[in-house]
């Protein structure tokens, strides 16, 4: 757990959050500000502060990630598809330096990617 990251404290329950899923290596929850009509926050347990992070030791944790979204896709009846966004640092928009996925769908997706 990283000092005063957000989803450390999300993950260790010492900031309440809505969990939809939790296993050995990933946890995921409800995002505070839904873009869509499931937006769905997945995210590592362990700390990786984001993809640019990724490397052979480490890139386990995003296979475990893509499991989990499938999961809870299937879970929130995403049966028509959804999309999966990872911002990555100032410009790819990251606000919280924890890796996250965001599991989004329930509605079609803008044809845009952004
Ligand atoms: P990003 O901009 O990719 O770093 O995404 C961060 C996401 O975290 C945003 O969509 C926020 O709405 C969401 N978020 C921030 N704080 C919380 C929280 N306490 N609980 C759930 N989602 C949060
Ligand atoms: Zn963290």
């Amino acid at each position: 757990m990283a000092d005063n990251c957000l989803f450390c404290k999300i993950i260790a329950g010492e900031i309440p959050s809505t969990k939809v899923y939790e296993d050995e290596h990933v946890f995921a929850f409800r995002d505070i500000n839904p873009q869509a009509p499931v937006h769905v926050l997945v995210v590592p347990k362990s700390h990786i502060a984001c993809a640019a992070d990724i490397n052979a030791d480490n890139s386990a944790v995003v296979a475990h990630c893509y499991e989990a979204i499938s999961k809870i896709a299937r879970a929130e009846g995403l049966n028509n598809g959804y999309r999966v966004i990872n911002n990555c640092g100032e410009d790819g928009g990251q606000t919280v330096m924890h890796l996250h996925f965001h599991l989004l769908g329930g509605e079609k997706m803008t044809e845009k990617m952004i």
